[in-house]
């Protein structure tokens, strides 16, 4: 359920319809809108009439059923979209359109402190790189885990450049926390649901990407997972998903962009590495994926993708990724952002 607030009600009413929604036996979750406050009330789902007669509270203008399965992340309950700070300076989901670009993974100081060094000055915003790695084969390099983590907060260091890694178990929740500026849930993981109930309950932002057999309802209820633990600093990315098609790695689906943010208030960012597989293909589907109004994008880029441990065909050069990044802004432009 929506619980409505009067426009501009004072704070003890709001306080008030807390404290009921908890005794009823519900979580609240406090949505702060330009004018008026919406709380949504979010727990048994057989139980929800109980929840109508809030509606004689004072400041309470009315309580209406969130009709969407995902509740938190329901356009309904935030009709503008949701802003998630990665830093001061750094808002995905605002006017500027972030990029956030870097290797597929961290293997080496020199490594991720000059590719850092190199998508800082094209104007990525974030950077990327994996310490922990999800790869099909054991045999394949896993990546460097916690040494990693502390060259990512190194090329932070040189940089000024917040980071986002990924974070595939449990168990290493915290250690990856204590590091990054945003934790990466990847594809494979998407609907680990321990996992997302972990981060749930972190005070950090979270780059949700899409699996690729999910469709977009699950990709919304595994946000709603993470919401519902309280953390609602969600950022939607879509990197492809399997279909017939083997020419590129993966389909991107462009379509995803206007479908999400008919459904959702969260921000959603592209991923055209993984999507196409082939480093020739990042540049048009970037330019398409900003006209189609996405908030951002996240690129592979390494200084030698030739000597990359992992996904260098793919990756671009740091020459590449400069002249994508001068030819996307009239894209970006034209879908009303900014870069
Ligand atoms: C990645 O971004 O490092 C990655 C492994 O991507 P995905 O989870 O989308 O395959
Ligand atoms: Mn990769």
């Amino acid at each position: 359920m929506i619980i409505v607030m009067e426009a501009n009600t004072d704070q003890k009413h709001i306080d008030e319809v807390i404290k009921k929604i908890k005794s009823l036996g519900y979580s609240p979750h406090i949505i702060k809108g330009i004018e008026r406050t919406i709380i949504g009330a979010v727990g048994d789902e057989r139980e929800k009439t109980r929840l109508q007669s809030l509606e004689s509270m004072s400041g309470v203008e009315s309580v209406v059923p969130i009709l969407k399965p995902h509740k938190l992340a329901s356009r309904q309950v935030r009709t503008e979209g949701s802003t998630i700070s990665v830093n001061k300076n750094v808002k995905v989901g605002a006017k500027e359109f972030i990029v956030m670009a870097g290797p597929c993974s961290v293997e080496s100081e020199k490594q991720i402190v000059e590719t850092a060094k190199a998508v800082k000055a094209s104007g990525a915003k974030v950077l990327r790189g994996g310490a922990f790695k999800p790869r099909t084969s054991p045999y394949s390099f896993q990546g460097l885990e916690e040494e990693g983590l502390k060259l990512l907060a190194l090329a932070r260091e040189e940089t000024g450049l917040p980071f986002v890694t990924e974070v595939m178990n449990p168990r290493e929740v915290d250690l990856v926390a204590k590091y990054t500026d945003v934790i990466q849930i990847g594809a494979r993981n998407v609907q680990n649901f321990s996992l997302l109930k972990e981060i749930g309950r972190l005070k950090k932002p979270i780059l949700l990407k899409r699996g690729m057999m999910t469709t977009i309802q699950e990709f919304l209820m595994s946000a709603e997972y993470v919401m519902s633990e309280g953390n609602h600093q969600v950022i939607l990315c879509e990197r492809g998903i399997r279909t017939f098609e083997t020419a590129t790695r993966n389909t991107l689906d462009i379509s995803c962009i206007p479908v999400l943010k008919n459904e959702t208030h969260l921000p959603i960012i592209i991923d055209p590495s993984h999507a196409t597989g082939h480093w020739q293909f990042i540049n048009p589907m970037s330019k398409a994926s900003a006209a189609a109004g996405a908030d951002g994008l996240m690129i592979e880029v390494h200084i030698k993708p030739e000597e990359s441990f992992s996904d260098g065909a793919q990756t671009l050069k740091p020459s590449k990724f400069d002249r994508l990044m001068k030819e996307l802004r009239p894209f970006v432009e034209a879908a009303g952002k900014a870069l």
